[in-house]
């Protein structure tokens, strides 16, 4: 009796062994993740370690893969080194995640590598740095997470690497922190520094919108764009700045020791705390271009150049950029969009009197732009009175500009008219004529200067 109880028991057992381990090999013997070439993987580990350079992984599932690997002084989930490999994303979504958190720690590691993707679908990094490519590293991700303190969404280390993100990035210290070329085309959330760029190669192009929301926790100001040393930055959407602390809160900080940091930002800048700057241009030659506004608080500075704040009515229009105001200390120079329709130069219409000039007084004439409808007046001269030549003759010879024995020359207005006279006497009995272009003038004999001079 007992020992067919004991049997009972072990068959139940063995019973429910095998329904726990059904689904599971059932799992891994139909549903590889991925396939290289024409051997499929369940494991998605698997095919990362059998990846040769120049191979293609074809994603078969959506993948979350979280398995981390330590070395020497951090971890990372994937490590691509001197080789290049594709994933073929085939409409799903791979996730690379590492949930360390400690510094420095990595979803995607690239050293003089190449991750491409192709396909539809998303390939989504999060890490403490989601991203980190170094040493002539190249990738494409889609969206990008960065939880860590100081971490990065983005960290390009150097000149010769490059990433392109298609989707958003979100993190909580830097976006991008890139020495290389990275272009985002959606946007960027952090909470400390939206881009930062650095040295001669960064070129980071934003085509999304950058949002800072600060939380003064760390020691470290809230920008939304940092440019050093010559790097560039193009922010094609609006950046907006929020901080709930008193530091120093910048929209866009360009500062350089060397050379020109130059920094475009196609939108708005918007900047919310109780120490806003819009744009900061410090130190040698950094260039900023703001092609949307710049919005501050009432007490925020609108634009620092070098030490000096300035105002938005300090603008004065450009000669260098044409159509923007100009803020500079003749170092640095920051130039912002001259949003009126007519910025360049007005439509005029053609002038129009609008009051006639007469003999006494000037008059008016006004024209109107087409496009703003600015009106521009200017005055008409008043009208000079044409006298008729007899008139200007003997006003001339009154006046005594010439005249003697014998032909009389008079000059009227710059002109010299020669008189002849009918007996070459002047003493006032005589008669006066003159002949202009053939017509004969018989001059006022009692003109002023006629009677009774004589040579
Ligand atoms: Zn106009």
């Amino acid at each position: 009796m007992k020992k067919q109880t004991t049997k009972l028991i072990a068959l139940v057992i063995s019973v429910l062994m095998l329904a726990t381990l059904l689904p599971a090999m059932t799992f891994a013997a139909e549903e590889p993740v991925c396939e290289i070439g024409s051997v499929q993987y369940a494991d998605f580990g698997d095919a990362l370690a059998a990846v040769q350079d120049g191979e293609t992984i074809k994603i078969l599932k959506d993948i979350e893969y979280d398995k981390t690997t330590v070395w020497s002084v951090g971890s990372y989930v994937l490590r691509i080194t001197d080789k290049s490999i594709t994933f073929d994303l085939n409409g799903y979504v791979l996730s690379l995640v590492n949930l360390q958190d400690a510094t420095p720690s990595f979803g995607l590691m690239i050293n003089n590598g190449d991750v491409c993707i192709i396909g539809d679908g998303e390939f989504n990094i999060t890490g403490y740095t989601a991203v980190r490519v170094e040493y002539n590293g190249k990738t494409e991700v889609t969206n990008v997470t960065s939880f860590g303190d100081v971490g990065c969404g983005i960290e390009v280390q150097d000149m010769y690497s490059t990433v392109t993100v298609n989707g958003d990035i979100t993190a909580v210290y830097r976006g991008v922190n890139s020495y290389g070329a990275v272009v985002v085309n959606g946007d960027i959330n952090s909470q400390v520094t939206g881009v930062y760029a650095w040295g001669d190669a960064a070129d980071v192009i934003v085509n999304g919108d950058i949002t800072v929301n600060g939380l003064s926790s760390t020691s470290e100001q809230t920008m939304g764009v940092r440019s050093y040393r010559n790097a560039k930055v193009t922010v094609n959407g609006s950046i907006t700045v929020n901080d709930n602390g008193d530091g120093e809160t910048y929209g866009v900080y360009a500062h350089t020791n060397s050379a020109g940091g130059s920094v475009i930002v196609n939108g708005d800048i918007n900047v919310n705390s109780v120490n806003s700057i819009g744009v900061a241009a410090r130190y040698e030659n950094s260039l900023v271009t703001v092609n949307g506004g710049i919005i501050v608080p009432d007490d925020g500075t609108y634009i620092r150049i070098g030490t000096n704040d300035k105002t938005e009515e300090d603008g004065v229009p450009s000669i260098i950029k044409p159509g923007y105001f100009e803020y500079t200390d003749e170092i640095s120079y920051v130039w912002v969009l001259n949003q009126h329709p007519c910025a360049l130069d007005h439509d005029w219409g053609e002038w129009i009197v609008t009051t006639p000039a007469t003999y006494e007084a000037d008059g008016v004439e006004t024209r109107v732009c087409a496009v703003c409808g600015e009106e521009e007046t200017r005055a008409i001269p008043k009208l000079v009175q044409e006298k008729p030549l007899l008139d200007q003759l003997n006003d001339a010879i009154a006046n005594g500009d010439y005249y003697g024995d014998g032909p009389i020359t008079v000059v009227i207005n710059g002109v010299e008219y020669v008189f002849e006279s009918n007996n070459g006497n002047y003493n006032g009995n005589g008669t006066l004529f003159c002949t202009i272009d053939g017509v004969v003038y018989k001059l006022d004999r009692n003109a002023k200067g006629i009677k009774g001079v004589k040579n």
